[in-house]
């Protein structure tokens, strides 16, 4: 029990997982929403759900793996340490040199935390 083997899942393959079968939106959208194109999303659901479907059948232990997760959206968020404060900074700006609000320079990109249903 402790030796489990262990399918690997992707950040991305994960996310597909997420958008496709738990969000229930089609390959279309969930590959607009992950930057990619429909038949790439195709690809990716595919090989997740078998990754999925492996550690269901034969007892496996899933690990997601840190991989190259790509933001959903067209904006990067960061967060500020100091302050908690949330930004957005759109995409090949480089990296801002200080919180817009604290100018504390202790903070880090983050992710949406809210699945913004579609604004
Ligand atoms: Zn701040």
């Amino acid at each position: 029990m402790f030796d489990l083997e262990e399918v690997r899942l992707t950040v991305d393959q994960r996310e597909a997982i997420r958008l496709s079968d738990l969000l229930g939106m089609s390959h279309e959208e969930a590959g607009r929403r992950m930057g990619v194109s429909r038949a790439t999303f195709g690809r990716i659901i595919q090989r997740a759900r078998g990754a999925v479907a492996d550690a269901l059948i034969n007892g496996k232990a899933i690990n997601v793996e840190g991989g190259n997760y790509q933001l959903i959206d067209k904006a990067r968020i960061f967060h500020c340490s100091a302050c908690d404060h949330e930004w957005e900074e759109p995409v090949g700006t480089g990296r801002p040199p200080r919180c817009p609000s604290c100018r504390n320079t202790d903070f880090y990109r983050t992710r949406r935390k809210v699945d913004d249903s579609d604004s």
